[in-house]
């Protein structure tokens, strides 16, 4: 950890969009830098190479290093489960360890942000920042960004198995096999693209803090959890945080920036005493602004279905996973091993949707996947057999729940309700999506391949045994967003300049501010807002 007391920005979190926030704005050597992370470093195999990671998600010992550990309230809507809500405490946050898919969302998503006052968030300005990011393997164009500090490619070799469900799923949903879903329109099916080339991982630290380390006006502060923003006279004017046994302010000339994630910028802004006014005071928090912080937390759920497909690849086994190894050390950069686990994407309409926008996203795996109602026990148990694993996703999500304090000692952890299929129209959207996944397993393009149902199985066929298994098999995608909304209405938590209402030098910029979730994986959404704070920054100063 360096040393540091003041910094003319004061970054809290180096997570997907804190590690692009701090990258930034260290580029201009004239601005003084401090980012402060939980986490400790993540030059480690784990995260930098992509097969690997599945050793942290796997093992509770090495998770416990790079994971907050956090778990939900038990859901009544999920079996009464307390789901495991993974949040990366590592250099890069989540960005460091998660699955690497590369999805920027439907324009649309950013066009109503704007439509519902978010001046400078639509369509055309999210696309200037996703262009300034990438550098997309397949060039620029009017939509896509080359050049830029995160490499973008494709999975390439999809196994036959894949194609024929890329295309059965094309016949099935009477949409196009597209060739690039970030780009003119995300209705179709296509290879999955991700942040990895070369047998190694993009994520914010890769791309933008390793090179800000050389750089004598930036400085990481890792190891270092922030423990509340210090605010005087109704300003922010540093960061407490804890440095092994003693607390230490970092202060801020300028301005402070928590880029701590959906659960943990909630977390802070409540402990420093912006929040709901009656809440803090349960806790004995002096309100400096009523605000509905940690309200609105939304994610995506989406259900595993595996099906028997012999031409597919088996998954789970020690051999299969050292196989990948030697061959990734043979061939770097050009095995299973280098990319994610995910081979193609498909974004369909469900018959709820509306605007003509897809409603319906489909995660494709040559493989099987963990059963969810299996993660009690921690280390999930795989099918081995070769398999094909479609997930319907619900990426519009009506539920809403909630982080809130259960204590004022910022080592506790945060009670976290996402209310999941509290709302019937999701629930509804999941089965429908189940019921679609099992025509197009049945499509005819299919039936030299795929030999069956595995999970949930034929047990569940009719709507009212699906809706009763529903609980058991849904499963977070890790995209909770939502609890510091943007907005210009009295219940934002910030304005268009992700500036927090009612207290001056003080912003947040991660995935707590989107006010809705966009239509697709949240780590290139949540990138693009550092990338765009910095904008913003840049412009006010
Ligand atoms: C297992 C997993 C798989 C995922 N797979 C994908 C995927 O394939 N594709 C995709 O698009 N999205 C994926 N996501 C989601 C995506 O990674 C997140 O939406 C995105 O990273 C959120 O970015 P963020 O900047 O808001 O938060 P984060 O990246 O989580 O960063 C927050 C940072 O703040 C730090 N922090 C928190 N509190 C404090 C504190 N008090 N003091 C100091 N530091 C603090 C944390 O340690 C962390 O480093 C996945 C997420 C997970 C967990």
């Amino acid at each position: 950890m360096k040393s540091v007391e003041e910094a003319d920005y004061v970054i809290v979190g180096g997570g997907s969009a804190g590690g692009v926030l701090a990258g930034r704005l260290s580029q201009d050597p004239a601005c003084r830098v401090a980012l402060i992370e939980a986490g400790g470093s993540d030059r480690t195999r784990l995260c930098t190479v992509p097969g690997m990671v599945s050793i942290i998600h796997t093992t509770p010992k090495v998770k416990k290093r790079f994971d907050w550990g956090f778990y939900t309230a038990p859901q009544p809507h999920g079996a009464g489960r307390r789901i495991p809500y993974v949040r990366g405490r590592v250099v890069g946050g989540s960005s460091a360890i998660n699955g690497m898919v590369y999805v920027r969302g439907h324009r649309q998503n950013y066009d109503d942000w704007e439509a519902e006052g978010c001046t400078g968030w639509g369509a055309a300005d999210a696309t200037r920042c996703y262009k300034q990011l990438e550098d997309w393997e397949g060039g620029e164009d009017a939509y896509r960004g080359a050049g830029g500090p995160i490499a973008v490619t494709r999975s390439r070799d999809l196994v036959p198995a894949t194609q024929a469900l890329v295309e059965a799923i094309a016949e099935t949903c009477g949409v196009p096999v597209v060739d690039d879903y970030n780009g003119a329109d995300q209705e179709g099916v296509g290879a999955c693209q991700m942040n990895a080339r070369g047998g190694r991982r993009y994520s914010s630290s890769e791309a933008f803090v390793q090179p800000a380390l050389a750089r004598p006006n930036f400085h990481l502060i890792s190891g270092a959890a922030a423990a509340r923003v210090v605010i005087e006279g109704g300003r922010a004017v540093g960061v407490e945080l804890i440095d092994g046994d003693r607390r230490r302010i970092v202060r801020a000339a300028r301005e402070v920036i928590l880029c701590a994630g959906v659960i943990g910028s909630a977390h802070l802004l409540m402990l420093s005493g912006v929040g709901p006014a009656a809440h803090l005071r349960d806790h004995g928090i002096a309100a400096i602004a009523d605000l509905p912080v940690g309200q609105n937390l939304h994610d995506h759920l989406f259900v595993p279905m595996t099906f028997l497909a012999p031409t597919a690849r088996h998954r789970g086994t020690a051999l299969h996973f050292l196989g990948g190894m030697v061959k990734e050390a043979m061939h770097k950069g050009d095995t299973w091993f280098s990319r994610t686990v995910f081979d193609a994407l498909g974004f369909v309409r469900s018959s709820q949707a509306e605007r003509g926008v897809p409603d319906i996203q489909l995660h494709c795996l040559p493989w099987s996947y963990p059963s969810p109602n299996q993660d009690r026990p921690v280390r999930p148990v795989v099918d081995k057999r070769p398999a094909l694993t479609v997930m319907p996703t619900l990426i519009y999500p009506k539920s809403r729940g909630e982080v809130t304090l259960t204590s004022a000692d910022p080592t506790a952890a945060p009670h976290i309700d996402p209310h999941f299929l509290e709302e019937e129209a999701d629930r509804r959207l999941l089965i429908e999506g189940m019921k679609l996944v099992r025509e197009i397993m049945a499509s005819p393009r299919l039936g030299d391949i795929v030999q069956g149902e595995l999970h949930p199985g034929p047990a569940f066929t009719s709507d009212a045994e699906l809706a009763a298994e529903l609980p058991n098999r849904i499963h977070t995608v890790y995209h909770p967003v939502g609890t510091c909304r943007m907005g210009v209405d009295d219940r934002a938590v910030v304005d268009p300049q992700l500036r927090v209402r009612g207290v001056d030098g003080l912003r947040v910029a991660d995935a707590s501010i989107m006010p809705r979730v966009i239509g697709g994986n949240t780590n290139a959404p949540s990138m693009m807002i550092g990338e765009r704070c910095a904008e913003l920054i840049a412009a006010a100063h």
